[in-house]
């Protein structure tokens, strides 16, 4: 092949590539506002992210797609909406309750979500550094968190109730996996200083047979004046599930008791 037809050959890959990334820029114009658009853009000119390949999920508060990143590695980009009013009710939730409450009233709503989705990355990145099994963080603009790819070749890995249902666990993977959360929320409280606030089987992945957390945009400093109540929410909701699963569990309120006490 001639110079000048690898040139061409390559300009085309360019080119195609180029159509690639519009294509799904479409489909995520459908949902999103312009605002988000030139966001992700600005992601990819930063080289954050090379481009996005497809949906992964569609939830309450955002919607997360597989894309891939300038070293060829999968990427979660998790994209919050910023027009939905079921997400506005249970993110009061969250926000009464919080030191600086009284900042967050006068914000505008698209604001508000760009902070959320800081809110998560800043959780993301206290966690991984203290040593809890999250997605690794990456970058954040406004309302677009891009994370570590939990799972492999574009295939994210099951949630721990799927893995369950799935039949993918064996008893003894099961009693490994409970005790690494239990692990897992001493660090997040004893290390990180946080409460993940909204744990449960659906908001941890299992992949290589580890216990991965997500889903932290509501997570709160131990300090919260509610965190205790919904540490107890937490501890209660892994409980409940690990018990049906005819494993040997920890009392939630010795485990709590053992959590608090300063040694
Ligand atoms: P939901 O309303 O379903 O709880 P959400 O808007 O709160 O969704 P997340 O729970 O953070 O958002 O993510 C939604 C789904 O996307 C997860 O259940 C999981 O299947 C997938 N997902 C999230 N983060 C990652 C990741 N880092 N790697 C692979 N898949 C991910
Ligand atoms: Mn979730």
């Amino acid at each position: 092949m001639s110079r000048k037809d690898r040139d061409l050959i390559d300009r085309k890959i360019k080119e195609e590539k180029r159509f690639f990334d519009t294509d799904l820029l479409e489909t995520v114009e459908s949902v999103f506002d312009k605002a988000t658009i030139s966001t992700v853009l600005h992601l990819m000119r930063t080289k954050c992210i090379k481009s996005l390949k497809g949906v992964i999920s569609s939830g309450k508060e955002a919607r997360v797609y597989w894309g891939i990143d300038y070293e060829g590695r999968d990427v979660a980009v998790k994209i919050y909406y910023t027009l939905t009013s079921e997400f506005k009710k249970s993110m009061w939730k969250y926000l009464a309750g919080d030191p600086r409450y009284d900042e967050y009233k006068g914000m505008n709503w698209k604001k508000l979500i760009y902070m959320w989705a800081s809110k998560e990355y800043r959780n993301l990145v206290r966690m991984h550094r203290s040593g809890v099994r999250v997605p690794k963080p990456l970058c954040i603009k406004n309302n677009v968190l891009v994370m570590e790819f939990i799972g492999e070749n574009g295939v994210r890995a099951p949630l721990l109730k799927e893995a369950y249902e799935e039949e993918l666990l064996s008893i003894e993977d099961l009693e490994n996996i409970y005790r690494d959360i239990m692990d897992q929320i001493k660090v997040m409280i004893r290390e990180a200083k946080l409460v993940h606030a909204d744990l449960s089987e659906y908001n941890i992945m299992i992949h290589m047979n580890k216990p991965y957390i997500i889903d932290v945009s509501q997570a709160l400093p131990i300090n919260h004046p509610n965190a205790q109540e919904f540490l107890r929410a937490d501890i209660t909701n892994i409980t409940r599930f690990f018990e049906k699963t005819g494993i040997q569990v920890i009392d939630p309120e010795e485990f709590i008791k053992e959590l608090l006490s300063s040694d």
